[in-house]
């Protein structure tokens, strides 16, 4: 899904998010296990101020592990509770009612002590396009679940899902603007997909990400596609470009074919796993 945001866009988002955070007690926020920092929007600790806090590292089958483990450490530290998620395999989402009644521990306390017992936490789902909300919505509530809160004409009421007796999860997630002011955080988010490419043209992109690879990943392009690593970039796309025969009428080399063929198997996980941020440049 692609997403072009103008100010009347973001407005909109923000107003909703406004509105419905005042519903719940818990936010859910997916952030995209790859580019953690990038993929999420800071104004978010502002509207979410007050309320418990939990942050899903999704997709964290196409990331590497070991920058997943630091992540997790780095917003732990931060006080927020974290689970690393595969939400379109199901990875991590058994143990997310427990976290969320952990996460949540305090305010069931208070209510307690109010004499107010067995009110369930409720929460709702975060995150910019395309970070996979419907995808855990459905993982975590199951399809069936998610739909029976649909009942179109009914209600245009708030519609909540019952995940047990203790957690009720509104159904439709807030969309978060991303945050493309930045050119860097503009590269990554269209890097993973999530943003239109016209910040750059496609061929550039993909020249951006091989400069990343080589540094970051160095063997991994020669791995994938028989090409020595060279230093200039265009090189590389022109070598992938052979050795894949993208090929314009049948002699010319199809650079543009070759750098799409790189952006989409870097999308699928067809290079393995990749992390383009790292903690440490965030301490
Ligand atoms: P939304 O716009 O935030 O609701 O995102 P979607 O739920 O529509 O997901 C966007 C894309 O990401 C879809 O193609 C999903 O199949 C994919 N996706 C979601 N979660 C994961 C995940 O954990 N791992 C992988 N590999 N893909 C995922």
């Amino acid at each position: 899904m692609y997403f072009q945001w103008y100010p009347g866009h973001m407005t909109k988002a923000k107003r909703m998010m406004q509105e419905n955070i005042k519903l719940v007690d818990l936010v859910i926020e997916l952030v995209d296990a790859r580019i953690p920092v990038s993929s999420r929007n800071p104004e978010i600790d502002k509207l979410g101020k007050n309320k418990a806090r939990l942050i899903l590292l999704n997709k964290s089958d196409l990331a590497e592990d070991k920058w997943n483990d630091s992540w997790a450490e780095y917003f732990k530290k931060r006080d927020y509770s974290v689970v690393k998620v595969n939400s379109k395999k199901g990875g991590g989402i058994k143990s997310i009612q427990g976290v969320i009644q952990e996460a949540c521990r305090e305010k069931t306390e208070r209510d307690r002590k109010r004499g107010i017992l067995n009110r369930p936490v409720r929460a709702m789902v975060v995150g910019i396009p395309n970070v996979g909300k419907s995808t855990f919505i459905n993982a975590l509530a199951g399809k069936a679940c998610t739909k029976t809160g649909n009942k179109p004409g009914v209600t245009k009421g708030k519609q909540w899902i019952r995940l047990n007796k203790n957690v009720e999860l509104l159904d439709t997630p807030g969309i978060l603007w991303p945050k493309f002011e930045d050119q860097t955080v503009g590269l990554r988010l269209a890097f993973i997909g999530s943003i239109k490419e016209e910040i750059l043209n496609v061929e550039e992109l993909s020249m951006e990400l091989i400069g990343f690879l080589k540094e970051f990943y160095p063997g991994i392009l020669k791995g994938k596609y028989q090409i020595e690593e060279m230093e200039d970039n265009f090189l590389c796309l022109k070598e992938i470009a052979k050795s894949r025969h993208c090929l314009i009428k049948g002699s010319e080399l199809d650079t543009e074919k070759a750098a799409r063929l790189l952006l989409d198997d870097f999308r699928n996980g067809r290079l393995g796993k990749i992390t383009l941020e790292f903690p440490y440049n965030y301490e």
